[in-house]
């Protein structure tokens, strides 16, 4: 809050004010919620993982916590930078005075404790995914990291991606390599670590030499290039160029269908590229923004149908549900063209009033007769959402003659031959 109301002529709220925002805040951080096993917790202290706001409410928060530790008038680093909680320092003032400075460090806030890694003997220290060398005399050099602890994995070979994607990921972390290799022995051992990670997850050591290869060469060209006039290369103008047309985002399902879309797409002349998407990913599965099961759809603030088991679903037409007595799970099959709601309800009714020649009227006449007419209940289940009256018809008598519901009396559905 302090920064928005220092930066408020440059920000753009949407019409709201400091206070809302306030507001809106407190209650993403005070609202978050996780399940295990069946019981929901909430977290009372920090932030939630997986939340949009984490990222910049951690970058925001150390930004004040370093901006005032810095100013401190005692022994200070030389250089320091840091990525979301994680600092390098370079420190000049000697070994005792940089544990002093870790202690001072750690009682700035409560919640916030650092460790630290010092450099060995050679002035070596990893950050991120670089490993930092200085010397002595101030020179340094840097080259790609993985932590001794790090599983070797990355997007497999065999994995349901498209190509494009894979080979996109195998550049990128080649691209890493080079990049952070500050000279050619620097880059090489960082290739050997990426041509090790790549190759324990499936993927051909051919393509991965012709892509180091390729990316190496690139990198030799830009830096010969540099300091000469940029001037802009044939082939990646004609990549340019390329991306004008409009892109569809479409499910990757396999290589063989993609490899048949682009076909269609390419003859059909049209402007067009093909993005291929996931739609399945573990954050998607893990991280809900929403706690409680949805509503009532049909509005109603109490749904038996829904409280039965149809959350959300009380509404769906055309189905074949079944009903299962929550006393002795004998079960029931039933089709309807009506939202499902009015069927389970009809059958809930009879039920509770013990109707002679319904279903469930006859179950509690005579399975259940010393039975509280309030504790008579069903659940339901949905079982297949059909097409029209046929599907229906024909679902309804298969489900029945596979699973002999004993509350049915065979009379109402078609008969099948048993199986
Ligand atoms: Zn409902
Ligand atoms: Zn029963």
């Amino acid at each position: 809050m302090e920064l928005i109301r220092e930066h408020i002529n440059e920000l753009n709220l949407f019409g709201l004010v400091p206070e809302d925002v306030e507001v809106l805040l407190t209650h993403c951080l005070q609202n978050n919620f996780f399940r295990f096993n069946e019981n929901f917790y909430k977290q009372s202290d920090g932030i939630a993982m997986g939340s949009r706001i984490a990222p910049s409410l951690a970058i925001v928060f150390m930004g004040k916590l370093e901006a005032e530790a810095l100013q401190v008038d005692r022994p200070q680093p030389d250089m320091y930078v840091r990525y979301i909680d994680d600092i390098w320092c370079l420190w000049t003032h000697g070994s005792e005075a940089l544990t002093e400075y870790l202690a001072f460090l750690n009682s700035r806030h409560p919640a916030i404790q650092f460790t630290i890694e010092r450099s060995d003997q050679d002035g070596t220290l990893p950050y991120l995914d670089t490993l930092i060398s200085v010397r002595q005399d101030g020179s340094y050099s840097t080259e790609l990291y993985f932590k001794p602890m790090a599983a070797p994995i990355i997007l497999p070979y065999d994995s349901a991606h498209a190509r494009s994607t894979k080979k996109a990921v195998l550049t990128s972390q080649i691209t890493r390599a080079i990049r952070l290799g500050s000279d050619t022995a620097a880059r090489k051992r960082g290739l050997e670590k990426i041509r090790h990670l790549f190759v324990s997850n499936g993927y051909p050591m051919k393509m991965i030499k012709e892509y180091s290869w390729r990316e190496m060469k690139k990198h030799e060209e830009r830096s010969r290039d540099r300091g000469r006039e940029r001037r802009e290369r044939p082939d990646q103008r004609q990549q340019n160029k390329k991306k004008q047309g409009t892109y569809i985002r479409l499910p990757f399902v396999n290589d063989k269908v993609a490899a048949q879309v682009k076909k269609v797409a390419i003859n059909s002349g049209l402007p067009v590229e093909i993005a291929w998407t996931t739609n399945n990913t573990l954050k998607k599965r893990l991280v809900k923004t929403r706690l409680n099961p949805a509503p009532c759809p049909s509005g109603r603030r109490c749904c038996h149908s829904c409280q039965a088991g149809l959350q959300s679903k009380c509404t769906t037409k055309n189905v074949v549900y079944e009903l299962t007595c929550s006393h002795c799970g004998d079960t029931y099959i039933g089709e309807t063209s009506r939202p499902v709601r009015l069927r389970y309800n009809e059958h809930r009714r009879n039920g509770i009033n013990r109707e002679e020649d319904t279903p469930l009227g006859e179950h509690a006449l005579h399975k259940h007769p010393e039975m509280d007419r309030r504790d008579i209940s069903v659940t339901a289940k949905i079982l297949r959402v059909c097409k029209d009256e046929a599907d229906r018809r024909i679902a309804e008598s298969i489900f029945i003659r596979d699973a002999r519901p004993k509350i049915n009396d065979n009379t109402t559905s078609w008969q099948l031959l048993p199986k």
